[in-house]
């Protein structure tokens, strides 16, 4: 395995790709405008959002307090999970098909060669900085775009929007906007795939779960002897390698460009392309020849355990969000008491958490103090929301003075929690 990262900065302006029609580029391109509209769409509809100044958490379009920590926890885990499966069972994928490292690149390559093309210069030729100075305007205003999206994951859109256009007015969203614009248009105009070889660290940590079974491009060795040395894999090749010098080089991001490449310029000649997507690099795992299970990439057991984490952190969430989400109370005596002619009375400090996605009605009822009431006998909560509110236990008038030990049980149908309290009847 060769770390190509020095000869990537070397060759990053010849990196250009050239118009491309393949059997993978399309649908590789359709993913990143999917994804990309989603990540638009998520934070506008409330798909996804994390809003910081309401505290409260949107997800699958359910609203829920962003301090329901289970919830936000499952989430998390559920996204650990998706991407450990799909490191591990998948390689690269994820970088050549999803991340948005990828796709910012891929649009600033395209939006410059388009360009150049539309201007038709190059370097040293007439028009050649006008060409420079669009590409530039066309990237700040992505970076933008981009900068409102990544603030509306915090704030609410309408916020964002103003505080895009007046930033003294509201500074926190329209630093939100303006640092990932700046971040963005830095990234977009300088880093470019050179974040992928020098700066993240997902193809290094993923080094550590790959193995023989791990999705990768390979150039079909077993066939060496029918490439007719186009180079047309090395040109197409967004990151500036050659895939004939190995499989799992650090730079590849197993984008399938050089497939397409390669199965361009010998489909002309009526042969099946040198290089393809294979589990490891045995030369007898050609696609066609494998079971679905292995087709899938679930060759071992650790396979199956890893991919069944995400099935189970699904349904967790599943459950969280439509199920019946769990019942918490707390109780703490206020200090007031008090006897009249017509009962002994003791107040409390009530905490209920619902995490139910629905608002709850809340029973209560007194165990151990005998013919004692509460007051109020019911509370209702929000969707997964919490409420704190004060309430009154009476006891009869002919109690004695002296301290009950008594059960506040708080009911939701057969979901219930007892709280244990001590009732202090003064002296008449
Ligand atoms: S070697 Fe092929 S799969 Fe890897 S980055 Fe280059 S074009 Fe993409
Ligand atoms: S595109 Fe195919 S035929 Fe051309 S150099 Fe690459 S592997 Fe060889």
């Amino acid at each position: 395995m060769q770390d190509l990262s020095d000869r990537i900065i070397q060759t990053a302006p010849k990196s250009v790709p050239r118009r491309r029609v393949g059997r993978l580029h399309g649908p590789r391109r359709l993913g990143q405008v999917v994804l990309g509209v989603l990540f638009v769409l998520l934070p506008l509809t409330n798909g996804l959002r994390l809003d910081v100044r309401r505290d409260t958490f949107y997800f699958a379009w359910h609203k829920t307090a962003a301090h329901d920590l289970f919830l936000l926890f499952w989430v998390s885990l559920l996204a650990v999970a998706v991407g450990l499966t799909v490191a591990f069972l998948y390689g690269r994928l994820w970088c050549g098909w999803a991340c948005p490292q990828t796709a910012a690149s891929d649009f600033a390559e395209s939006l410059r060669k388009r360009l150049d093309q539309a201007l038709k210069t190059r370097p040293g030729k007439p028009r050649f900085r006008l060409s420079r100075t669009l590409w530039g305007l066309g990237i700040a205003a992505m970076a933008w775009s981009s900068g409102l999206v990544l603030a509306c994951y915090w704030f609410a859109p309408a916020e964002v929007w103003a505080a895009a256009l007046a930033p003294a007015s509201d500074p926190a969203p329209a630093l939100t906007v303006y640092l990932s614009a700046a971040v963005l248009t830095v990234d977009m105009l300088w880093l470019r795939r050179r974040f992928c070889t020098h700066v993240c660290p997902y193809g290094p940590l993923l080094g550590t779960v790959a193995d023989q079974n791990t999705l990768a491009v390979r150039y079909l060795t077993e066939r060496g002897g029918e490439c007719i040395g186009c180079h047309q894999c090395e040109v197409d090749c967004p990151m500036g390698i050659d895939i004939k010098e190995g499989v799992g080089q650090h730079g590849c991001i197993s984008c399938g460009e050089c497939v397409d490449s390669c199965h361009v310029v010998l489909g002309r000649r009526g042969t099946p392309g040198l290089i393809a997507f294979r589990y490891g690099t045995a030369p007898d795992r050609a696609m066609s020849a494998l079971t679905l299970r292995q087709k899938l990439g679930l060759w071992d057991a650790r396979r199956w355990a890893v991919f069944l984490t995400v099935p189970l952190c699904l349904g967790v969430v599943l459950w969280l969000l439509f199920g019946h989400g769990p019942l918490s109370a707390s109780l703490t005596a206020s200090g007031a008491m008090a006897r009249t002619p017509a009962d002994v009375r003791n107040g409390y400090l009530l905490t209920v958490v619902s995490g139910q996605p629905q608002v709850s009605t809340l029973a209560l009822s007194v165990i151990g103090l005998p013919g004692a009431t509460v007051e109020p006998p019911a509370v209702r909560v929000q969707p997964r929301d919490s409420r704190t509110l004060p309430i009154v236990i009476h006891a009869p008038a002919g109690t004695p003075p002296g301290r009950t030990r008594l059960t506040l049980r708080v009911s939701r149908g057969t979901d219930a929690q007892n709280l244990t309290a001590i009732f202090y009847a003064p002296r008449p």
